[in-house]
């Protein structure tokens, strides 16, 4: 055994069908009785439900969370939390809301139950990504962390199956870079592999029926895992080309994840023996890029940036980029190779580990 650092981030998770009926027991168990309620204006009406069964613990609802957490909204918020008195948060919904809540917990200290309705699992992390004047920036805070975590399996019935789809494989993607991360370990490592095979296993089973809650269960457990080593590991080319892509030319997140991600993989490939092992175990596939850009193509999801709306000539300025900002990966950044991958996701050619 190598040696290795693990830090273990702290939050209660409570974890079922059904398990809303709980919320006002965790409010209470946290010595809070004016929860602020948060959702995107699409789940005004779905957070207003929940505001109605909390009854006396709800201060009120806050409905305005949008994509890449602009610094106007949050401080918007926090006023709306001081003037109800608020003394802690219920985030219901996915990244975008989540990362509303935890933009107010880092400059409130208010605690956060967090509620998620995709598979993106912001709410499993300790990190903060926000945009100002149009630059997204991230930080990592212990203050960013909800307290506690509330899956109700019932609440991802209504995910529509192309965001199901593309917010597992983003989900699957934190997984997989966790395997190979500088900061790999052997805990994040059997949380990693599992993710990845609950939800390889789910989404098709999601897909062809959204309503099965065995599929759905398996879904939000393997995004809690993959959120989880997301939250633990640093992330490399994969995250990195994604954030690139995403800031420059304004790319939908999940939709972008799942693009890159057998790219990403088929790059490093040559370099990651043991977590390729681990990833083609966890697919059930000796191929595991081929495998995760079948998993979308099959599933119809994107898997073009062509398809996303990014011109062509803009695959420059992500090697610019790439190179103006180098980071750790375990494959050597070398210009020919990422222009190669960048132009056969922008096609949607298969993967190539040339
Ligand atoms: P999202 O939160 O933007 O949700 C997309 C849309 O789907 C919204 O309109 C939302 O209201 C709706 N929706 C969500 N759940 C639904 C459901 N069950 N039924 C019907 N509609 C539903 O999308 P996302 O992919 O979850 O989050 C993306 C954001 O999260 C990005 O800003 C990304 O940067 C951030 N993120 C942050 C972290 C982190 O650790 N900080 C991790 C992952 C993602």
């Amino acid at each position: 055994m190598s040696a290795f650092v693990y830090t273990a981030h702290p939050s209660r998770v409570v974890f079922g069908r059904g398990t809303l009926a709980g919320l006002r027991d965790e409010v209470a168990r946290l010595g809070a009785s004016r929860a602020l309620m948060l959702s995107t204006p699409e789940q005004a009406d779905q957070v207003a439900r929940l505001a109605t069964q909390l009854g006396s613990l709800c201060c009120g609802t806050y409905s305005k969370a949008r994509m890449h957490t602009p610094v106007d909204v949050t401080l918007d918020a926090i006023a709306v939390a001081q003037a109800l008195q608020a003394d802690c948060l219920v985030s219901m919904g996915g990244g975008s809301t989540i990362g509303l809540g935890k933009a107010i917990a880092l400059r409130t200290d208010l605690p956060q139950i967090a509620i998620p309705t995709t598979y993106a699992g912001s709410e499993a992390t300790p990190i903060l990504g926000e945009t100002e004047a149009g630059v997204k920036k991230t930080q990592t805070s212990p203050k960013i962390l909800p307290e506690v975590i509330l899956y109700d399996v019932e609440l991802t019935l209504t995910l529509p199956v192309p965001l199901t789809i593309t917010s597992g494989i983003n989900a699957i993607a934190h997984a997989v870079e966790g395997l190979y991360s500088q900061q790999a370990n052997p805990v994040i490592g059997l949380i990693a592999e599992e993710g990845i095979r609950a939800l390889v296993s789910a989404l098709p089973r999601a897909a062809a029926a959204p309503h099965d809650r065995e599929a759905r269960s398996d879904a939000l457990y393997g995004a809690w895992l993959c959120g989880t080593t997301l939250g633990a590991v640093g992330m490399a080319l994969h995250h990195k080309l994604c954030h690139s892509l995403g800031g420059t030319f304004n790319l939908p997140h999940a939709e972008t994840h799942t693009v890159i991600l057998p790219h990403a993989l088929a790059y490093n490939a040559p370099f990651i023996p043991d977590a390729l092992t681990r990833i083609a175990r966890a697919t059930g596939s000796n191929d595991a890029p081929l495998a995760l850009y079948d998993l979308a193509r099959t599933l119809g999801a994107p898997i073009s940036l062509k398809a996303l709306g990014m011109p062509r000539e803009g695959l420059e300025r992500i090697v610019e980029l790439t190179f103006a900002n180098p980071y750790w990966n375990p494959a050597p950044l070398d210009e020919a190779r990422l222009r190669g991958l960048l132009e056969r996701a922008w096609s949607g050619a298969p993967p190539v580990s040339d």
